[in-house]
């Protein structure tokens, strides 16, 4: 497929280091209406940025990615031959799946770390920031959905993320988790199909998927589109073939969704996050 969307030459420093990229794009099959989004598949930072004052260790944890995410992505867009886009950016940098106003765009504390490169951003940065990376790799996204709209298809959206095992001293038994809004057809047939593979699946758990701005509701609520986001828990993708396994497991569970007639049209169901979205 071609895509009119280029890989802006973002990194503005003259005669610097080869420009950041801030996202991957996987062209999908022509006859494939599934899309993957991989919001935090990266922990990488652009040089200008260093390490944001943390240590390697530090920027190996959950904060700074969701570990595992992209390679079930990849792997999963191979099986289906469906599109993606995943970040390239850490969520330290600038979070892509959260609203351009959402207090948390940027985080100056995360899980009781603090990032000392964050903690004293001021509007001018979080705007550079925005304009660098978080709209390109937005626009990345719309521009995989608009580029099936325009071949005729309604795409069908699948965010995939990781969650850690265990949140402030509690394990979390959840081994998967479907977090949606108020759209439910991709997102009660997920959670069935996971059971049904015998994965304990939290709905909306540990999360909540009504969240005004993030992802989902851009992609998503806002323009009818089927749309679900997947959590898979971290111990579960330690290794390649973990998350292999997982790949092929989101590979069964989807195909049959897809050939579900409710998935083919564009439905406004509204938002629990944003009362100003009606259902129409
Ligand atoms: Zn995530």
């Amino acid at each position: 497929m071609s895509l009119t969307l280029k890989i802006p030459h973002n990194d503005s420093s003259p005669g610097a280091e080869p420009a950041f990229r801030p996202f991957d794009l996987i062209a999908g099959a022509a006859d494939q209406r599934l899309i993957l989004f991989c919001d935090h598949a990266s922990n990488a930072l652009p040089p200008a940025y260093g390490d944001l004052g943390l240590c390697r260790e530090a920027l190996g944890r959950h904060i700074a990615f969701d570990i595992g995410a992209e390679k079930v992505v990849r792997r999963l867009a191979a099986l289906t031959g469906a599109a993606a886009a995943l970040a390239l950016f850490s969520r330290l940098l600038i979070d892509p799946n959260r609203g351009e106003d959402d207090p948390t765009l940027v985080m100056r504390i995360s899980d009781g770390a603090l990032i000392p490169g964050n903690a004293r951003i001021g509007e001018e940065e979080i705007a550079r920031r925005v304009e660098t990376y978080w709209r390109p790799y937005r626009a990345a996204c719309a521009g995989l959905i608009d580029s099936a709209l325009a071949r005729g298809q309604i795409p069908v959206l699948i965010g995939i993320h990781s969650f850690t095992p265990c949140f402030q001293g509690c394990a979390r038994r959840w081994q998967a988790g479907v977090l949606w809004d108020k759209d439910p057809r991709l997102a009660l047939p997920l959670i069935e199909g996971l059971r049904a593979e015998n994965i304990v699946v939290g709905d909306n758990e540990p999360y909540d998927g009504a969240l005004l701005g993030d992802s989902m509701y851009e992609h998503s609520t806002r323009r009818g589109l089927p749309g679900a986001l997947i959590e898979i828990r971290q111990d579960l993708l330690e290794t390649p073939a973990h998350c292999e396994a997982w790949a092929e497991r989101l590979a069964r569970v989807v195909a049959p969704i897809l050939s579900r007639a409710e998935t083919r049209g564009i439905e406004f169901f509204g938002s629990r996050a944003d009362p100003k979205i009606s259902s129409a």
